[in-house]
């Protein structure tokens, strides 16, 4: 496989921008060699600058829960983009996704559009301390809320990749109100929480945390959670940036019958358009301004072509249930694939898995929080990405993240993904 022109591109990226990239995994630092940069992407493949094509299990970090340029969602943006870019000014479509989704998370009563899930995030937690009066906060180790300071403690995805959990440039000042607990430890919370008693305003985390790779709640975990933060009137927040629409049409409340006080969201919810968004309780939402006195603003935030293409991938999963079957099917059929070949070398390994999100983990021990994911073989994970890469798959380029698929991916694929994972192991290992 020749990628003399994504050679070429990466050398010149790096002249110009800090690591040759414009988010940090996308470098490939953790896996070795050199990023491909995409020209397309069409269902479930992608194509790089030198016309090489791989079929891929990132979709964008998750948006892609449809496949890559789908039709509906090019022709709601193409007819959008006819009636202007931007006007800073409320539109029709902004009430229209606003009501879809109160409709279909549960914990939505109201809520705020804004362009990420990182101004999803810090947003919420402003709110959360605007609506309680106190100043700290519980945090999950290894999970990500993206690139807020208060959030870059201890955190996964990219910055454990790239071996900064913990990102200078965050002041001891707002470390000391991020308070650390690991993950599926509900004694932790408990010491934490007698510790600070009425100082803190909310507990947020990923409910199913992907960006240590995928980590599922121990039964009864999150039910915990929900009533510690009753009972202490501390706001809960599930941060659904990534499970929001993909493990249910309500995300991950909605698949594990847990409701939180306020909830995050992005990645889906834009159709692949940059946006994000926060909502919950009407009580809390309230004191958003101009309603109340949080300041939280945005002059792209509901940003009309983005509306659009939200709107039409939120329509179509609200009136389409057979979606998340099929999503649960193929992840069910690629995974018991894996699996299959794993115990046929009888090799080492954990896999986490839940509906259309999976993280094949190179160790053997039960991964359940920041510390078992740490023990995971990377130095295997980076061989095995990268025999997958040139058997044509593009995997996530760091054992710490989850994989996306989506319904683009026929039986065809998944039996081309099979081949060249059983082939990649032997190569790898
Ligand atoms: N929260 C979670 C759970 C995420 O996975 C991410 C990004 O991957 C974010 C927040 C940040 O979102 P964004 O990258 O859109 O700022």
């Amino acid at each position: 496989m020749q990628i003399n022109k994504s050679k070429s591109l990466f050398e010149k990226a790096q002249d110009f921008i800090p690591g040759g990239v414009n988010s940090p995994v996308r470098a490939f630092r953790a896996v070795g060699g050199n990023p491909i940069f995409i020209e397309r992407a069409e269902g479930a493949h992608i194509y790089d600058a030198d016309g090489n094509s791989y079929i891929e299990l990132i979709n964008s970090w998750g948006p892609m829960i449809l496949g890559h340029n789908h039709p509906m969602i090019k022709e709601a943006v193409i007819k959008a983009m006819e009636n202007g870019t931007s006007f800073g000014a409320p539109t029709a479509r902004e009430v229209e996704i606003a009501e879809l989704i109160t409709k279909m998370v549960p914990s939505v009563e109201k809520v705020r559009m804004v362009n990420s899930g990182t101004e999803a995030t810090m947003s919420a937690i402003r709110v959360a301390r605007g609506y309680t009066g106190r100043d700290k906060f519980i945090k999950m180790e290894g999970h990500y809320h993206g690139h807020g300071d208060s959030f870059l403690i201890a955190a996964g995805s990219g910055a454990i990749t790239m071996g900064n959990p913990d990102s200078p440039g965050v002041t001891k000042g707002t470390a000391k109100d991020t308070l650390l607990a690991p993950y599926n430890d509900l004694e932790a919370i408990e010491q934490l929480i007698s510790a600070n008693k009425g100082e803190i305003a909310a507990l947020i985390l990923e409910p199913v945390p992907g960006n240590m790779g995928l980590v599922l709640p121990k039964a009864g975990y999150l039910e915990g959670l929900r009533k510690i933060c009753d009972r202490e009137g501390i706001v809960l927040i599930f941060d659904e940036v990534m499970t929001g629409f993909r493990l249910a049409k309500g995300g991950a409340q909605e698949r594990f019958g847990v409701v939180p006080d306020m909830t995050t969201l992005g990645k889906i919810i834009g159709g692949g358009m940059p946006v994000g968004a926060y909502g919950g309780k009407k009580e809390i939402m309230e004191f958003v301004s101009p309603a109340g006195p949080v300041y939280q603003a945005g002059t792209l935030s509901g940003n009309p072509i983005a509306m659009a293409a939200g709107l039409a991938m939120l329509k179509h999963l609200d009136s389409n249930d057979e979606v998340y079957k099929e999503l649960d099917a193929i992840g069910g059929k690629l995974v018991k694939g894996i699996k299959s070949s794993l115990l046929k070398y009888q090799l080492d390994f954990s896999i986490n898995h839940v509906g259309s999100m999976y993280s094949l983990f190179f160790t053997n021990q039960e991964i359940v929080d920041f510390e078992t994911a740490k023990q995971s073989d990377t130095a295997v994970f980076g061989k095995y990405f990268q025999a997958m890469l040139q058997r044509g798959v593009y995997l996530a380029p760091s054992q710490f993240e989850s994989l996306f698929l989506s319904t683009a991916l026929t039986d065809h694929l998944i039996e081309q993904i099979l081949t060249a994972h059983e082939e990649s192991l032997i190569q790898a290992l």
